[in-house]
């Protein structure tokens, strides 16, 4: 596996398994032969209702925790932001079972962001967690809070696939040292893309499969990516994919596919704001 080096010299896998919309009935499994394919970096969140299972998976694999990366997400908190993040980040550590995270990333760019931010800095500086990151943040609201506070983020994880590519994005994050961090890549499989003719075509040139042709492009952009999936032949298929390497002419023509728009929604969407920012995890 390769890895990349986020800031502050945290070595993290440059491809890992994500678990966003696996029940939790099915989440131990699931991570169990993730573990068992490879995958070393595991990404969940509080959101996501399955840190439990995830933590059970790791525990009865008996991998040595240094051996593993181990993401997860503040949700939105109220005010005071301080008390609420040491408390929501206990919750995520006593679900897992873990007496450290390696990534703790806020998982949207709302509410008491300042606050929830500082409160991230002083669990990192307890050394409760070995990187503090961001999620879904937009360029202006990355470059704000790094220009406000202490610690850079180490990572920004923002949907990138190839129909929406980040380009612009990412180059800022190189910039300011933050490291792009991909979620959905695949798109989860909107607009057929698994079966995109070019993506097809350039597998086939490689003897590799769409999913293996995109997890290898945004790798060689140096973006960390995080695909999902409940089958073990494809968790072994995903991560196949540093045997090959794409030409500058296919990472061009995979470039003509990028439309500048998300699939999913825009974090900036009024709509979208006022539901995601009142929602509550116990609510
Ligand atoms: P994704 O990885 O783009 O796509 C997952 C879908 O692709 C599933 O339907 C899966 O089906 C299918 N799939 C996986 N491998 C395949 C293969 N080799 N061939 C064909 N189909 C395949 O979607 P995602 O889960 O939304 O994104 C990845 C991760 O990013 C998440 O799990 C989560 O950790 C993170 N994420 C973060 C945010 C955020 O706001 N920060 C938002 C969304 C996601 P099967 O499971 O049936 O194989």
């Amino acid at each position: 596996m390769r890895n990349v080096t986020l800031n502050n010299g945290v070595e993290m896998p440059i491809l890992g398994f994500g678990v966003y919309q696996i029940p939790p009935e099915q989440t131990e499994r699931a991570v169990t032969d993730a573990l068992a394919a490879g995958y070393r970096l595991l990404d969940t969140a509080a959101a996501y209702g399955n840190e439990e299972a995830v933590g059970r998976a790791i525990k009865n694999s008996g991998i040595p925790r240094e051996e593993l990366f181990v993401t997860t997400k503040l949700w939105v908190q109220d005010a005071p932001a301080q008390e609420n993040t040491g408390r929501a980040f206990e919750a995520s550590l006593s679900a897992l079972g873990l007496d450290h995270l390696d990534l703790y990333l806020m998982h949207q760019p709302y509410g008491d962001v300042y606050g929830q931010w500082r409160a991230m800095e002083a669990l990192h500086r307890e050394g409760l967690v070995r990187a503090i990151g961001v999620a879904n943040f937009h360029p202006d609201r990355l470059v704000d809070l790094i220009v406000n506070n202490e610690i850079t983020p180490a990572v920004d994880q923002i949907e990138t696939h190839p129909f929406f590519q980040r380009t612009a994005d990412q180059e800022l994050m190189h910039e300011h040292g933050v490291q792009p961090q991909s979620w959905g890549g695949f798109a989860e499989g909107k607009n057929d893309l698994f079966t995109n003719p070019l993506l097809s075509s350039i597998g086939a040139e490689h003897g590799k499969s769409v999913a293996q042709v995109v997890l290898r492009w945004l790798t060689q952009r140096g973006i960390v990516a995080i695909p999902k999936s409940v089958r073990a032949e494809r968790m072994a298929e995903n991560i196949d994919i540093f045997d090959f390497e794409l030409t500058d002419a296919q990472m061009a023509a995979i470039a003509s596919l990028d439309t500048g728009n998300t699939l999913f929604f825009d974090h900036r969407d009024p709509a979208m704001v006022d539901w995601l920012a009142k929602r509550r995890l116990d609510a």
